[in-house]
C-alpha cells in the first residue's frame, strides 16, 4: 500500500480516457484488448479491438474460427504471432476449460502467449485480485517515482520494478489502481518531456525533486537490429498472380506474400537474373519484367526488411513452382491475409 494512491485514483478518474474496454468485466474482452495493445498505439488498436468482439463476440467464436481469418482481421497490426497465440489459447479455452475463460492467475498464465503481463492485467482487472501489472509505462512512472536508476531492460531492473509494483499495489481495486498507474504513464509521465506540473505524484516524486526526470528511467542499450533484403517477384500470367504462403519460423507465418530471392545485400538486376534461384522459378523462360518498385523500408523489431517487387509478366507456364506457392485470380488477391508491407506495394502497384 502507499500514501499516493487516492490522489492517483481521483487523477484517472478525471482523466483516463473513455475507451470500450473500460469498466468491461468480461475477461475474454480484456484478454483480447491486452493483446491487440501490446505494440501497437491506442488509437490504432481500438478500431481492432471493435472489429474482433463485433465478428468474435466469445471465446468460442474466437476458437471456431478460421486461422486464414483471423490473420486476414488482424492485417495491418504486425506481430501476427500474437493473433495465432491468442487463437491457440482461445481453442485450448474451449477444450479444457469448455468455452468458460479461466479465473485463476496460474490457469490464465498457462494459456498459450500469456506472459505475466497479461495474466496479471486480466485477473486484477477482471477479477480484481491483486496481481501487479508492469508494462513499459509502468516501469518508466516507477524508476522515476521512486528513483530507481537500474536498467529497465535488464532482469535485475525488471525484477526491482515488479517488487515494488507489487509492494506497492494496494488490496482494494487493484485493477482500477494497474490501470491508473499505466494511464499516467501514457498521459503524463511520458518518455519525453513529462507533464509534472499536472502530475498528482509529484510531491512524491524523486525523479522530480533531484531534477532527474530526463535522466531517468535508464535503458543499458538497444536490441541490435539486422538488415535483410528481399527481392519480390510479383510473377503474372494472365488474370493469375503467384502468391507465396510462409511457413516455419521466419517473420509474418501463415501470411502470404510473393516468392521472394533474399540476398545478403542490395543487388542489381542483372546479377538477380543470374542466381540459381530465379533460374529455378524461369529456367529456360524470358519472362519480361514490367516494373521494378522500391526499394520500401519496413521495420520490425529486430529487423530492417529492405524490399524491392518486380513485376514481371509470363506467358509461358512455370514447370515447378516454388515451395508454397499458388496462382490465385488477381481480382481476388484482397481476400489473403498479407503482411503490411505487401499491402502497401499491392495498394500502390496492382
Ligand atoms: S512528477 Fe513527473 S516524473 Fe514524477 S511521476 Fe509525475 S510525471 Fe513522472
Amino acid at each position: 500500500m502507499n500514501d499516493w494512491s487516492p490522489k492517483l485514483l481521483k487523477w484517472y478518474e478525471a482523466n483516463k480516457r473513455d475507451l470500450p474496454w473500460r469498466g468491461v468485466n468480461d475477461a475474454y474482452k480484456i484478454w483480447l484488448s491486452e493483446v491487440i495493445l501490446q505494440q501497437t498505439r491506442v488509437n490504432q488498436g481500438l478500431e481492432y479491438y471493435n472489429r474482433f468482439t463485433e465478428k468474435y463476440p466469445t471465446v468460442s467464436k474466437l476458437a471456431a474460427a478460421s486461422e486464414h481469418d483471423i490473420l486476414k482481421l488482424w492485417q495491418g497490426l504486425g506481430y501476427y504471432s500474437r493473433a495465432r497465440n491468442m487463437h491457440h489459447a482461445a481453442k485450448e479455452i474451449v477444450a479444457i476449460h469448455k468455452g468458460k475463460f479461466p479465473v485463476t492467475y496460474e490457469s490464465i498464465r498457462a494459456l498459450k502467449g500469456v506472459g505475466d503481463y497479461t495474466a496479471a492485467a486480466i485477473t486484477s482487472i477482471a477479477y480484481k485480485l491483486p496481481y501487479p501489472v508492469v508494462d513499459g509505462n509502468v516501469f518508466r512512472v516507477y524508476s522515476r517515482l521512486l528513483g530507481i536508476s537500474t536498467p529497465i531492460d535488464s532482469t535485475e531492473g525488471k525484477k526491482k520494478i515488479w517488487e515494488a509494483a507489487a509492494e506497492l499495489l494496494p488490496k482494494s481495486n487493484p485493477g482500477i489502481y494497474n490501470q491508473a498507474v499505466m494511464e499516467l504513464g501514457a498521459l503524463c509521465c511520458t518518455p519525453k518531456n513529462p507533464n509534472c506540473t499536472e502530475c498528482p505524484l509529484q510531491t512524491a516524486c524523486y525523479a522530480y525533486s533531484h531534477k532527474l526526470t530526463n535522466k531517468l528511467p535508464v535503458k543499458q542499450g538497444k536490441t541490435k537490429v539486422r538488415d535483410r533484403y528481399l527481392n519480390y517477384l510479383v510473377i503474372e500470367k494472365g488474370d493469375s498472380l503467384l502468391l507465396h504462403n510462409r511457413k516455419g519460423k521466419d517473420i509474418w507465418k501463415g501470411l502470404n506474400d510473393f516468392p521472394c530471392i533474399e540476398t545478403e545485400e542490395a543487388i542489381s538486376l542483372e546479377k538477380l537474373i543470374a542466381t540459381k534461384e530465379w533460374k529455378a522459378i524461369f529456367s529456360a523462360n524470358k519472362p519480361v519484367i514490367e516494373s521494378v518498385a522500391g526499394p520500401y523500408k519496413h521495420i520490425l523489431s529486430h529487423q530492417r526488411l529492405n524490399a524491392q517487387f518486380l513485376k514481371i509478366k509470363t506467358s509461358k507456364s512455370i514447370k515447378k513452382l516454388p515451395q508454397d506457392c499458388f496462382w490465385v485470380e488477381k481480382k481476388k488477391i484482397s481476400k489473403y491475409a498479407v503482411p503490411r508491407l505487401i499491402e502497401r506495394y499491392i495498394s500502390n502497384y496492382l
